[in-house]
């Protein structure tokens, strides 16, 4: 029944059902381990004949609590808590490729994970292609290698705010017959769910909107069981696991093997467990999401429309523009909302960024996005001061571009804070 409420229901109810006396919210299991009375029950868990918790990294109920409600909120059916976005896109990735084998990525990515794809992977075997996505499928299908095992993709960039055609994504992963691994953090399942649109995999920094309060770092992999594993391209799910007596995946977990294996093979291996006090924030910020998200769409359109007829304004990036290049399928795919981040140009370049930031008020100058609070970034002096100007520009980062993560505030406020450090940045 609850996976036919509406996600707003979902959000507030979904998870959890206390028994007479219990907590009328979910406890916090602040425990590194979980009672048994018999050995023959303890040797199920280790068997895996029984998933009941036994160990923090590999499992809590505060954490099982969180990955219910995200896994229903996305339309999934399961999900692997870890203890950031970063570590969800890599156990995402590795739990399906190994060292010879091969992933094509969309080029428009959130930096770390471009880190992590173009340097940090390529070290353990598995090669990166990036692709441009708004390259026709023709051009994108040459990308594609006998060894690979994945598509990559955001379904808002990050920083860019391009908007991902699924369609076309959605094609091609499944021509190759590969699944496809969205990075759904800009758009969170209320505006978006991309298990409905093709996609197999979903992953979340939960440090953004999911938390939505700029508290704990966090992430989430969302497995949509939608995916047959059992092609024969990968053995690691269909084949013996000699560290399980042999267990297979496939045969012993059905549409649950793919987050099984992450779980019980890579969390158990690598340890990125999200802290139970952490997934209690998270699920706490999950309750609030679709009223939150609302509010950032709105209060960011409002935003960008007024500065896109600002003199001091020389270009605004945001989706939900209708003179932004994914304004189409924005509308397509986020017809709630296009999220609460945008980019603009500065009229004075570099100096006048500088200024901008320094003279906002309200909206405060901090490296995040997804809070509750408005922020702002200018990147050319902060995250990308490293880089050569030409370097920056390679990176999608002019002098004169201002990020604003734009925040629940109401949007008059907002509008005023920016109008003031507007003025102040061309004296
Ligand atoms: C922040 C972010 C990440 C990384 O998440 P962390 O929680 O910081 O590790 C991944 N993808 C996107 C789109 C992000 O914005």
């Amino acid at each position: 029944m609850k996976d036919q409420w509406r996600i707003e229901t979902q959000a507030v109810q979904g998870n959890y059902e206390p028994k007479p006396t219990e907590p009328r919210t979910p406890a916090i299991h602040q425990s590194t381990t979980f009672k048994y009375d018999s050995a023959e029950h303890m040797a199920k868990l280790f068997d895996l004949e029984s998933l009941d918790p036994m160990y923090t990294r590999i499992s809590n109920p505060t954490t099982g609590a969180f990955e219910e409600k995200i896994a229903m909120m996305e339309g999934g059916v399961a999900a692997l808590a870890t203890s950031s976005g970063q570590a969800a896109t890599a156990f995402a990735i590795l739990n399906i490729c190994q060292a010879g084998q091969h992933v094509i990525s969309a080029s428009t990515l959130y930096g770390g994970t471009y880190s992590l794809f173009a340097n940090t992977l390529p070290k353990l075997g598995v090669n990166v292609s990036f692709v441009n996505p708004e390259s026709s499928l023709e051009e994108l299908r040459k990308a594609f290698r006998p060894e690979t095992r994945c598509v990559f993709a955001e379904t808002i960039g990050n920083p860019g705010l391009n908007v991902l055609d699924f369609e076309k994504f959605d094609a091609l992963s499944k021509e190759m017959g590969v699944p496809l691994i969205i990075d759904n953090t800009f758009a969170t399942p209320y505006l978006c769910r991309p298990l409905d649109l093709g996609a197999n995999v979903v992953i979340h920094s939960a440090t953004k909107y999911i938390d939505g309060h700029g508290t704990a770092v966090g992430g989430v992999i969302v497995d949509g069981g939608n995916f047959d594993w059992t092609n024969g391209k990968y053995p690691e799910l269909t084949e013996p696991d000699a560290s399980y007596h042999g267990l297979r995946y496939t045969e012993k977990f059905a549409n649950l093997a793919y987050i099984v294996k992450a779980r019980v093979q890579y969390m158990r291996d690598l340890g990125a467990t999200p802290a139970p006090q952490n997934s209690f924030l998270f699920n706490h910020g999950l309750t609030t999401l679709p009223l939150r998200m609302d509010r950032h769409s709105s209060n960011a359109l409002a935003v960008a429309e007024y500065l896109e007829q600002h003199p001091a304004v020389s270009w605004v990036n945001y989706p939900g523009l209708k003179s932004h290049p994914s304004y189409a399928l924005a509308q397509k795919y986020l017809p709630k909302g296009a999220s609460g981040v945008l980019t603009f140009g500065i009229k004075g370049g570099r100096d006048a960024g500088i200024k901008f930031m320094e003279n906002c008020q309200l909206i405060a100058l901090v490296v995040h996005v997804g809070d509750a609070r408005s922020c702002v970034l200018h990147p050319a002096s902060t995250t990308h001061r490293q880089l050569t100007e030409e370097q920056q520009i390679a990176s999608g980062v002019s002098p004169d571009l201002i990020r604003l993560s734009i925040g629940i505030e109401h949007s008059a406020d907002l509008i005023a804070d920016i109008e003031h450090a507007l003025q102040a940045s061309q004296n």
